[in-house]
């Protein structure tokens, strides 16, 4: 569905992602996981069109996107949030996701002004979209809330929510837990699990390794711009080359935990399996 080769970008001196190649299955949910700094935000970067690639090719159902703006990127069916939540605190939830909508609509200023009839159908539209997908996100009850007033949690719902409104059929979600507390984590999980068991694509960068443990059909990890594994979490909990990533001193203490407890609960849940 989205396939990648040989992609990578230099920043100055600093080869932030290299020689990655690829692809995302669809209608299931792929992690990208590894160490602080290993690059993957850039990876979504670059798949989103912010960054053009300094080599290699993307191609998306069979089309080359490589370097096509944002708004093209979006507009073939790839939305994604950010790691920073970023959204319109000072517009109600619902606003944020009519915004999302409207990067497929085509009326402009003077359809406004005018109130044409283009403009109102789209608005229609708009709307519509942005109640759908507030619902998908469990936010319906507060289509009318000021985004800056709901909880953190909320408002990284409000920003998955911007970008289902633009209709992906692909979503790149970076660190949607990050910030949130352990239940809230759970609820979110369980979300996006609902998301892709509807049919959507997801792609998933995580540190809290008990989220990809429970959402992740196919692991990619990056470390130090380059792919070095792929597979199902069991392979990929189990490959000595992620393991030394991981526990060889490059990761945050806390991230070095929890996939040290997780690898054992894998490692442990498997044993039963053969039991
Ligand atoms: P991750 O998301 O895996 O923690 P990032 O993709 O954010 O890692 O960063 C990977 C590397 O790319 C880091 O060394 C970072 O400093 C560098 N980098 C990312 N974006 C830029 C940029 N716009 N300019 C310069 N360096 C960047
Ligand atoms: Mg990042």
């Amino acid at each position: 569905m989205l396939a990648f080769d040989d992609l990578g970008i230099r920043f100055g001196g600093n080869q932030a992602v290299q020689g990655v190649s690829g692809s995302i299955q669809p209608g299931i949910i792929t992690a990208i996981i590894g160490p602080n700094g290993a690059g993957k935000s850039t990876f979504f970067n670059l798949l989103s069109g912010f960054y053009k690639p300094t080599s290699g090719r993307i191609s998306f159902e069979n089309r080359d996107i490589t370097g096509l703006p944002t708004h093209e990127v979006v507009a073939l069916g790839i939305a994604r949030t950010f790691q920073t939540t970023t959204i319109y605190k000072e517009l109600s939830a619902l606003d944020n996701a009519v915004l999302g909508h409207r990067v497929r609509t085509r009326s402009g200023l003077w359809d406004a002004l005018l109130a044409t009839g283009r403009e109102r159908r789209e608005t229609q539209a708009s709307l519509e979209a942005a109640h759908t997908a507030l619902a998908r996100v469990g936010l319906a009850g507060q289509a009318q809330v000021l985004a800056g007033n709901l909880t953190q949690e909320a408002q990284k719902r409000v920003s998955i929510a911007l970008a289902l409104a633009t209709g992906p059929k692909v979503l790149l979600l970076d660190e949607p837990a990050a910030g949130i507390n352990p239940e809230e984590t759970v609820n979110l999980t369980r979300t996006i699990r609902e998301l892709a068991a509807g049919g959507l694509t997801v792609v998933l960068i995580e540190h809290k390794m008990s989220m990809v443990m429970r959402l992740a059909d196919q692991i990619m990890v990056l470390h130090h711009g380059q792919k070095i594994a792929e597979g199902s979490p069991a392979q990929v909990s189990r490959d000595p080359a992620v393991v030394e990533a991981y526990l060889g001193g490059h990761a945050a203490p806390h991230v070095r935990e929890e996939l040290k407890a997780d690898l054992e609960q894998e490692a442990a849940r498997l044993g039963e399996g053969h039991a």
